[in-house]
């Protein structure tokens, strides 16, 4: 005789907690399914807790450009300092460097910006603060380096977001607007290092270049490990997903739909392939008086048990399903009539000889099939109706059988 205790080994698909699951991946897609509502009634913007989170990383990312203004501005300051430029370019390179960037916070807090793909504004950013550069490298250029410095940040950030064809337009616009400069006219880019004040200036603005630069790229790659890790968590989701719903809740065997679609297939294969396919269709025999006499969760064990065994007892080919109640399908590909009739009376014999007491005292369970097989350009219903058919002769004959279909 089996022990029922011994059986869940041989069946995966069963999981501790699969239920719990199964509530959460409900929810979770119902959430989604309000989402996508959302989306239907405001087609123009995202929900409105999408909105609240990009207009916060967009305020954390402009707060970073502010203090790395504010650096630069200070590097500036120690060449006013020097005496090398007046106190007139660190502060209108202040004030137009936080101008730009209120202008992009203005743009982001009234979520002007999520009307773009790319809601950074990424290309328009990097436009600016070139152009605003470029201004300042005309204005000062005897400290033009420093300016210049600004550009590698300013790709560096954009190439965060970019994409390539954008970061190659900003990439030509900066080059066409940079090659007057260096080639129509003969003004002296310079990187003063004469005193001390403008050597500790110049070293300065390439250690906070330097600095800025690491920063970036170390969010940039911060930023790529999240998505890595949120990639893996959507593929692990989407399988859990996929297994929701493929597999019967309660017995953990495949859904009707998805054991109907199996049936199909195999019907299919079977009349390209010219090979016999049978079906069978199992009833668990009084299944109500067992349900009355026991409860509803023995019973449920029952299907669970009985589900088990049965796979546990089947070829890798062949494929079981609950179609429904405390009925189910088994599709036997390769298998003629015969085969599926010892097949049947095997299987039979296994849950008959199962010891079900281990369950609950007293406890006896048993099933009727019937079979029917594949006849030539017979379709599925067809199929299933001759098996429903014998199912009830095996009924009638006194159930814990199995009974053939007429051709
Ligand atoms: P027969 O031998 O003629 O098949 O008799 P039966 O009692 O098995 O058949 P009947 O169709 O009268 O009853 C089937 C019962 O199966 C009724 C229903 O409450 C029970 N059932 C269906 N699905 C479930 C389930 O998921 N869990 C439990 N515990 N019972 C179920
Ligand atoms: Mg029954
Ligand atoms: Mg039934």
């Amino acid at each position: 005789m089996i022990k029922i205790r011994n059986l869940k080994a041989f069946f995966p698909k069963v999981r501790p907690g699969y239920i719990a699951l199964r509530r959460d991946m409900i929810g979770a897609a119902s959430s989604l399914q309000a989402r996508g509502l959302g989306a239907v009634v405001d087609a123009q913007l995202p929900p409105a807790d999408t909105l609240a989170r990009r207009v916060g990383q967009r305020r954390q990312m402009l707060g970073v450009q502010a203090v790395s203004c504010s650096l630069i501005s200070s590097v500036l300051l120690v060449y006013c300092y020097a005496g090398t430029i007046s106190i007139a370019v660190p502060a209108a390179y202040f004030l137009s460097g936080i101008g730009l960037i209120g202008v992009f916070l203005l743009l982001s807090e009234t979520h002007i910006n999520d009307r773009f793909e790319d809601h950074y504004l990424t290309l328009f950013q990097v436009g600016g603060h070139v152009a605003l550069q470029l201004g300042f490298l005309l204005a000062a250029p005897q400290i033009g380096y420093a300016f210049l410095c600004v550009l590698f940040l300013i790709f560096e950030f954009g190439a965060l977001r970019m994409t390539s064809s954008q970061a190659t337009v900003a990439w030509t616009l900066t080059g066409v607007s940079l090659a007057p400069i260096f080639l129509l006219t003969h003004m002296p880019i310079g990187m003063p290092v004469e005193t001390d004040m403008e050597r500790l200036a110049a070293m300065l603005c390439f250690v906070l270049t330097i600095g800025q630069c690491a920063f970036l790229g170390l969010y940039g790659s911060s930023l790529r490990k999240m998505l890595y890790k949120r990639s893996f968590e959507l593929k692990a989701a989407n399988k859990r997903i996929e297994e929701l719903a493929e597999l019967d809740e309660l017995t953990g065997s495949f859904n009707r739909r998805c054991i109907m679609r199996m049936l199909e297939d195999e019907v299919a294969r079977a009349r390209r392939s010219n090979t016999p396919c049978s079906i069978a269709l199992i009833d668990l025999d009084w299944f109500k008086r067992i349900n009355d006499a026991y409860g509803h969760p023995t019973g449920d064990e029952v299907l669970r048990t009985f589900a088990i065994t049965l796979f546990a007892n089947i070829r890798n080919i062949d494929r079981f399903g609950r179609y429904g109640g405390e009925e189910f399908l088994l599709v036997l590909p390769d298998t003629s009539n015969d085969g599926a009739a010892r097949i049947l009376d095997r299987l039979r014999s296994i849950i008959a000889d199962l010891d079900w007491s281990a369950l609950s005292p007293g406890l006896k369970v048993t099933i009727s099939a019937g079979i029917a097989t594949l006849a030539a350009n017979e379709n599925p219903d067809a199929v299933l109706a001759r098996a429903d058919a014998a199912l009830y002769s095996a009924k009638e004959r006194g159930r814990n059988r199995i009974a053939i279909a007429r051709s």
